[in-house]
């Protein structure tokens, strides 16, 4: 063979190998990533997706049997407050406990862990006296992980039932028993009832009308200003939305933001948010006003979405704004509910040059050894705590020593909901740095926001009285 035909020969094999190792590597990578997609890796339990798609298989099986069949749905209860209390190692050895204690009462039936404290399980049952034998077996198995430790006080769950109608599909049959711990009715176990099904209509009622809301342009950003005691300059402004529904008139963020978590439809709310205070900011730089920094709040589903780190960098790419003049709010509760997730999405999005400031600071339950690990530069006071300043000594000490934490972690520390002369003069004794609150703006529409921000500093305090 000739020399020339030979290198040809021996680079088209050397070419084949390499293709086919490349395809079986990438083979191999996507297995594992439809497995990590399928199955929880913590506790080898179905995901949310993997228990949807065997539960609907295992449900089509009953169902041509005659079978009657429950979804149950159990929640941990407050196992951020277990974190907190005895830190996340001992917060995962609970999740992996409830694993067990789920799975072996579940003993061959369909089960996953659908959410980060969430298990669910699809049993063939006859009616409610099945469902008790089930948690009665439940129940021990818990007990038997758990006893002798030091969280066994700790340990408690909600349980939420559905009974299979004939109709239903598995993601019903899931929204029927989730709906039950969201919404338990005392108690620790709560059956799907009427009530909740009137409730499960107008919830899709409202999650379509949130959905034309966000296509028909209904929802409109806020700004309220933070103020710097100091020097009463304009620090930043926190982005709110609010929605002029076409009929019920203003609709404000407590009625619906909720089930907007609850339905999922607040990622794509938080998305369109991000997009358009960053848009609007850009545009008052480009418009030649002094740049001022805006926050965004982030909802818990929308930062435990894989997807956060990918929608900010491209909604600050197309829109063209400085990651500098960008903040996003988690609330304490949402940080501390998996502290290991909320140290690396944090460091990533700070890591863009994105500022992160921690919202309702004071509400939930921190540790300072976590709060330590988190990356932040913002902490903001419960309003809760501010509006008690004139009257309670504890809320003082509280605030006090808020203060002095965020001080010693070398952040911004910041009061909600500042109102009074007494509390601007008690913040501005301890330390504070900032203040947000119906005292210098309440939350003003663009054209407001932007009067605002161009009136000299001694007129705006003026302008909000
Ligand atoms: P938050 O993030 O704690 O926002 C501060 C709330 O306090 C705002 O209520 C603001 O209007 C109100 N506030 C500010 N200063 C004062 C004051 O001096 N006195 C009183 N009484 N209230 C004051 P708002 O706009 O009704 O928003 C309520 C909550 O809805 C927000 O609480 C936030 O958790 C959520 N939210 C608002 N906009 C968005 C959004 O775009 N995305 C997400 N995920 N949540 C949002
Ligand atoms: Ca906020
Ligand atoms: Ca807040």
């Amino acid at each position: 063979m000739p020399a020339g035909l030979i290198i040809a020969c021996t680079a088209a094999v050397g070419f084949a190998a390499a293709f086919a190792a490349e395809h079986i590597k990438n083979r191999r990578l996507s297995v594992a990533a439809e497995k990590l997609r399928f199955v929880d890796g913590m506790t080898g339990l179905y995901t949310r997706d993997g228990f949807l798609k065997e539960g609907a298989e295992q449900l089509e099986r009953f169902r041509a049997a005659g079978s009657g069949v429950a979804l149950m749905v159990f929640d941990i209860d407050a196992l951020g407050k277990i974190n907190t209390l005895f830190g996340t190692e001992v917060g995962d050895s609970v999740v992996a406990g409830f694993a067990r204690a789920v799975s072996a009462a579940a003993d061959g039936y369909v089960c996953g862990r659908v959410d980060t404290d969430d298990f669910a399980v699809l049993i063939e049952c006859g009616g409610k006296a099945d469902v008790q034998r089930f948690i009665e077996q439940f129940e021990d198995k818990l007990n038997d992980v758990f006893k002798e430790t030091a969280v066994m006080d700790q340990v408690g769950y909600f349980a939420g039932v559905a009974f299979f109608d004939g109709q239903d599909d598995i993601h019903t049959l899931y929204n029927k028993a989730n709906l039950c711990v969201i919404m338990p009715e005392g108690g620790k176990l709560t059956y799907f009832n009427r009530d909740l099904e009137n409730r499960m209509v107008e919830n899709e009622f409202l999650r379509a009308e949130m959905l034309t809301a966000i296509a028909e342009g209904q929802f409109e950003l806020y700004y309220q200003p933070k103020v710097s005691f100091k020097t009463g300059d304009v620090m930043g402004l926190e982005a709110l939305i609010r929605w002029n529904h076409p009929i019920k008139g203003f609709v404000p963020p407590c009625d619906f933001i909720p089930l907007a978590e609850q339905t999922g439809i607040i990622t794509k709310i938080d998305e369109w948010g991000l997009r358009t205070a960053c848009r609007q900011c850009k545009k008052w730089q480009d418009d030649g006003l002094p740049p001022v920094k805006v926050s965004v709040n982030m909802s818990q589903a929308q930062f435990y979405c894989t997807d956060v780190l990918t929608t900010i960098k491209n909604v600050l790419e197309e829109t063209g704004l400085d990651p500098k003049w960008l903040e996003i709010e988690v609330t304490e509760t949402m940080a501390m509910k998996d502290i290991e997730r909320t140290v690396n999405v944090l460091s990533r999005i700070r890591g863009m040059g994105v500022s992160i400031s921690m919202d309702d600071f004071g509400s939930g339950y921190s540790s300072l050894s976590s709060l330590k690990t988190i990356p932040l530069d913002i902490l903001k006071i419960d309003r809760s705590l501010v509006c008690d300043l004139d009257e309670s000594s504890t809320s003082k000490s509280i605030t006090e020593a808020i203060v002095d934490l965020g001080k010693a972690m070398k952040l911004i520390v910041l009061a909600e909901g500042v109102e009074t002369d007494g509390q601007i003069r008690f913040l501005t004794e301890i330390g504070c740095d900032l203040a947000q609150g119906y005292y210098y703006s309440k939350p003003r529409s663009v054209e407001e926001i932007t009067a605002f921000l161009m009136l000299p500093k001694s007129a705006r305090i003026k302008s909000s009285h």
